[in-house]
């Protein structure tokens, strides 16, 4: 083990917990309703590793070909951890996230949904215990062109409760809430405010899905100041990842 690494990355951890703390404490919430998902995207395992030891349980990857590795890497390390899939998930990789997942927080379509559903159905025959929790990825700005699914309309396949409905609907998947990533162009305190609009709905449905995943290094603090119980936090830990590749 790099102890020098460890050392950084504990340092890290230790500033994001006193955040999370001090956000809780002005918005009067209790911090042990908020969890911490360590986003490791572009870090090797030996980084999931420092922070397991480091008492973080729940990690955060965006790809498949880069998770399916880790979690078998650090699960025959003989580590127990609860990863979380946050990024955009193409339906014929559904079967491998759905083999070593905890939390899928981007699921934005019908199809996506279903096909989610018949993956967890097939990866709970082969031994995976208990259903696949699952989040509706919201996009906050409604843009169609992106990724989430929409607040508002009824599009069949896109319509944000028409995909809470599908979530429900499967017998292999739960319902625990929603997801969003603010817009670049939005004030932080504007889009979680929207965010938690968009969970309120879905929660009037769906009494259970009390989740509310919202909140990267940057916009944090504004996310647990709107009711965040998941923030997903990646270089903060970490440290910067190189541009994307
Ligand atoms: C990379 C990523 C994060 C973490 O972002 P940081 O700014 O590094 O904290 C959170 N959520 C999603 C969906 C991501 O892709």
């Amino acid at each position: 083990m790099d102890e020098q690494r460890r050392g950084q990355i504990a340092a890290n951890l230790a500033a994001v917990r006193e955040r999370i703390a001090a956000a809780a404490a002005k918005a009067g919430r209790d911090p042990a309703e908020i969890t911490l998902v360590a986003v490791t995207k572009t870090y090797p395992a030996a980084d999931v590793l420092h922070l397991a030891a480091l008492g973080v349980a729940d990690v955060g990857e965006n790809r498949d070909q880069e998770a399916a590795p880790k979690a078998a890497e650090t699960a025959a390390a003989g580590v127990d951890l609860r990863w979380h899939f946050i990024g955009q998930l193409q339906r014929n990789k559904a079967r491998s996230v759905a083999s070593y997942a905890a939390m899928v927080h981007s699921v934005d379509s019908v199809r996506l949904a279903d096909a989610l559903g018949a993956a967890a159905a097939r990866a709970a025959q082969e031994g995976r215990p208990g259903p696949l929790d699952a989040l509706v990825q919201l996009s906050v700005d409604g843009d169609p062109d992106r990724g989430g699914a929409l607040p508002a309309g009824d599009d069949p396949d896109r319509a944000m409760l028409r995909v809470a409905r599908a979530i429900a609907g499967s017998p292999a998947l739960r319902l625990r809430g929603v997801m969003a990533v603010a817009p670049l162009d939005w004030a932080p305190d504007r889009a979680f405010a929207e965010v938690a609009r968009c969970a309120a709905l879905v929660r009037a449905e769906f009494p259970d899905a009390t989740v509310v995943s919202a909140g990267m290094s940057d916009d944090l603090d504004e996310a647990v100041a709107c009711g965040a119980t998941h923030v997903r936090i990646g270089s903060a830990l970490l440290g910067m990842r190189p541009p994307l590749r």
